[in-house]
This record gives C-alpha cells, sequence and structure tokens, in this order.
C-alpha cells in the first residue's frame, strides 16, 4: 500500500532566514522543525492529553504530508482530517498513525476507511446506518467517534438526538460491526476564553459523555479543545486536543503573539522584485487607479496576487518587507502581481532580483495575522487559501524520509 514519495528539495538554511531559489517568482519556505517544536510546545500546554494535529486542506496549506509526518517527529500521536480522502492520502503515504476524519458524506468509501483503519466522525444515524453496511460487506468493524453539538449549530447530532444516537452505536459494536472509539464536540468562540458559551458548551459535553457512559460506552478519546482552547482553557482538554492552526506555530487568540505560547510560524511567504522603476508624483498605480503616488518615487513588482491566493481584499493595505522596510500594496492586487511604492525609505534600495518577505515568523517581518487585519479575514484564511501555483519548499529535518 505504502508508496514511496518524492525526495523533498533541500534547501539550505541562510543565517538571515530562508532563500528563495533563484528563477522561482515566489515560494512558501516551510519550516519542518518549526512545526515540530510546536506540536512539543502544545504537549507541554495539555500535558494530560494527547496531541492530534490537524492536517486538513492541504495542512493549512502547508503540504499535508511533510507537515504530518513532522507534526508526528513532535509528537503527534493523531491525526486529524476534514475528507476522508485526505486521511486516505497519509495512508497510501504509510502513515498508519490513528487518524480521525470527520466531514462525513453520503456515499462515501467507508469500506476504504475499514480497510485503512481511518476513524470516521458520526454526526447522524444514517452514518451508522452505512458505516454497518461497510462492515458487514468487509467483515471487520468500522472505527468510529460520535459527534455531539453541544451549541455550534453546525456538525453533530442534537443533544436531544445523542442518547438514542450513542444506543444505536454500542448495538452496532456488539453485534461485532462497530467500534466506538470516541466522543467529540466542537467549541464557537474559544478563541474569547471568557464568553460563557465555552462554559455551557463544556457542560454539555460532559453531560452528554455522562449519559453515553452510564449507556455503557467506553471511549478512549473524547476530545473539543481546538488550538485557542488547548492554549487558554485547560478544563477542554480532556483525552485528546484536536490542534490545527497552533501546529503552524499561529494563534488566534485576541492580542496574543504565537511567541507567547512558544510557537513559531511554519510558513514563510516570498516574491521576487522583477521591475523596479520610477514613477512621477500624482500618477495612479494598478488597476483602476485606486493608489495616487505623493511623491517622484520609484515602485516596486512582485510577482504574487490573488491568482496565488493573496486577498484582492488587501489591496492598497498588505504589508510587504523589502530591504528591511515594511511597505504597503500599492492599489489593487491584481491575479498575478502586486506593485509596491517605494517612497520614502526604500528608493535607490531595491533592485530587480532582490526577495520580498510577505510573511513569515522571523523577528520584524509582518505576519499571517498583519494580512489577516489587513484583508479582513482571519489568519487561518491566508494561509489556507495560498494557491497551488506557490511551490511549498521545506528546510529543517523533522519528519523527512531522508532523515
Ligand atoms: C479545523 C478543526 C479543528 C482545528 O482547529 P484549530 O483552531 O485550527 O486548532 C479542530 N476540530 C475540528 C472539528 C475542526 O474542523
Amino acid at each position: 500500500m505504502s508508496v514511496p514519495e518524492p525526495e523533498l528539495p533541500a534547501l539550505p538554511t541562510r543565517p538571515d532566514g530562508p532563500g528563495l531559489p533563484d528563477g522561482l517568482p515566489s515560494a512558501a519556505v516551510v519550516d519542518l522543525d518549526a512545526i515540530a517544536a510546536n506540536v512539543r510546545a502544545l504537549r507541554g500546554h495539555a500535558p494530560t492529553a494527547q496531541v492530534m494535529a490537524v492536517v486538513k486542506a492541504d495542512a493549512y496549506g502547508h503540504g499535508l504530508l511533510p507537515s504530518a509526518r513532522a507534526a508526528l517527529a513532535g509528537g503527534a500521536t493523531w491525526l486529524g482530517t476534514a475528507h476522508l480522502s485526505e486521511a486516505l492520502e497519509l495512508r497510501a503515504a504509510g502513515i498508519s498513525t490513528p487518524t480521525l476524519s470527520w466531514l462525513t458524506v453520503p456515499g462515501a468509501d467507508f469500506r476504504a476507511a475499514i480497510e485503512q483503519n481511518v476513524d470516521v466522525g458520526v454526526s447522524g444515524f444514517w452514518a451508522l446506518d452505512e458505516i454497518a453496511a461497510a462492515a458487514r460487506e468487509a467483515g471487520r468493524p468500522a472505527r468510529v467517534q460520535l459527534k455531539v453539538d453541544t451549541g455550534m449549530h453546525r456538525n453533530g447530532i442534537t443533544l436531544a438526538d445523542w442518547p438514542q444516537l450513542v444506543e444505536a452505536a454500542l448495538k452496532l459494536q456488539a453485534d461485532g460491526l462497530l467500534s466506538v472509539v470516541g466522543a467529540f464536540s466542537h467549541l464557537v468562540t474559544a478563541d474569547v476564553p471568557d464568553d460563557p458559551v465555552n462554559a455551557a458548551q463544556l457542560a454539555s459535553f460532559a453531560g452528554a459523555l455522562e449519559i453515553a457512559e452510564n449507556a455503557g460506552a467506553r471511549f478512549e478519546v473524547r476530545h473539543i479543545a481546538n488550538s485557542p482552547a488547548t492554549l487558554a482553557t485547560p478544563e477542554s482538554h480532556f483525552d485528546l486536543v484536536r490542534t490545527g492552526l497552533s501546529v503552524y506555530g499561529l494563534t488566534s487568540l485576541p492580542g496574543r503573539t504565537p511567541e507567547e505560547f512558544g510557537l513559531r510560524p511554519a510558513m514563510t511567504l516570498l516574491g521576487r522584485v522583477i521591475n523596479v522603476k520610477p514613477v512621477a508624483a500624482g500618477q495612479g498605480i494598478s488597476y483602476g487607479h485606486t493608489y495616487t503616488t505623493s511623491v517622484d518615487t520609484e515602485v516596486a513588482v512582485v510577482p504574487l496576487g490573488y491568482g496565488d491566493g493573496i486577498p484582492r481584499h488587501a489591496s492598497s493595505a498588505g504589508p510587504i518587507q523589502l530591504a528591511g522596510q515594511t511597505f504597503r500594496i500599492a492599489g489593487r492586487v491584481c491575479m498575478d502581481q502586486v506593485v509596491l511604492d517605494l517612497a520614502p525609505g526604500g528608493i535607490g534600495k531595491v533592485a530587480t532580483g532582490d526577495v520580498a518577505v510577505l510573511f513569515g515568523g522571523a523577528p520584524g517581518q509582518p505576519t499571517a495575522q498583519d494580512w489577516a487585519d489587513a484583508s479582513d479575514t482571519i489568519s487561518y484564511e491566508i494561509v489556507t487559501r495560498l494557491g497551488s501555483r506557490v511551490p511549498r519548499l521545506y528546510i529543517g529535518s523533522a519528519g523527512r524520509l531522508d532523515g
């Protein structure tokens, strides 16, 4: 089953940070050692729980397999995905760590989930029926985890239907068709730790667990914490924490930096300056001329745009570092390019071929959070939506197949 994977490109770490290989317009440099160190830090934040590294959506844009392996090297003992296909991709690459896929879809290939030992999230009776049918065909029990809705009102079965779901699952377990491995829920507002909704959800979850345990369920893992809850709400940890954003060194807790929690951003987004030229005062820049130069200046063109996942909402706002200074994008973000007005401090200091840093983790660099603030979104979206046109290059050794 295990498929050999191409070796990751080796990229030297420079003392001044990761480099951009010649000839590339852009690259996202992902530090595998940062991912491993972040997982180690998370284990410290949740010492009584196991850490599940959430690697859905191509590991939040960082690359599924290298990120998963680095997280395992850091001590993650579970992996979490949304889609079943993501979990099966881990298995196809030879990763056998316990894995939960929670975005369960009618008609999915539950037989493959069973054969590959992937845990499937169950949020409704239909899923139990389909999974049990696949287990009957496969001739072995399916591993499932039951999801209860404690207030998010998204996926998960209602508290009203929870007792019957548990009962039906335990019956199928007694019949040898299911192994009921876990129970879980999801928090609404963990990034606002004082919001009373958190305490209400934790109480509902504890109540749901008690109902299930009184009915005879013996869960291996009970879990509700995401990254912000792992960092700020210890009473949410239960047996396992499902951490995504923090594995990649970012945090969504307002006003708190990753460094405060011992986390380091794993991704640095770089672009090559492809043009530097003079532009007179009073000239409009980029589509629609929404930005006008105020002095005689120079502009620099960086070849990243919304075709690469740079939000168009970051027009005249997104920060980019060049020559040790941070500039704001001048005018509209285009599909493939953005323009920087180098006035005043950058005039004469930037040349074609220089490397621009859109965001990273080193001191003084703009961050994914800065980009989120500039585009009215969250750092999750900044890294996750980075396009497939931007090559991911890996530095660090954690989890590499070649050691
Ligand atoms: C994405 C996701 C997580 C991870 O959340 P982070 O805030 O990135 O840690 C955990 N649980 C579920 C159900 C998710 O969908």
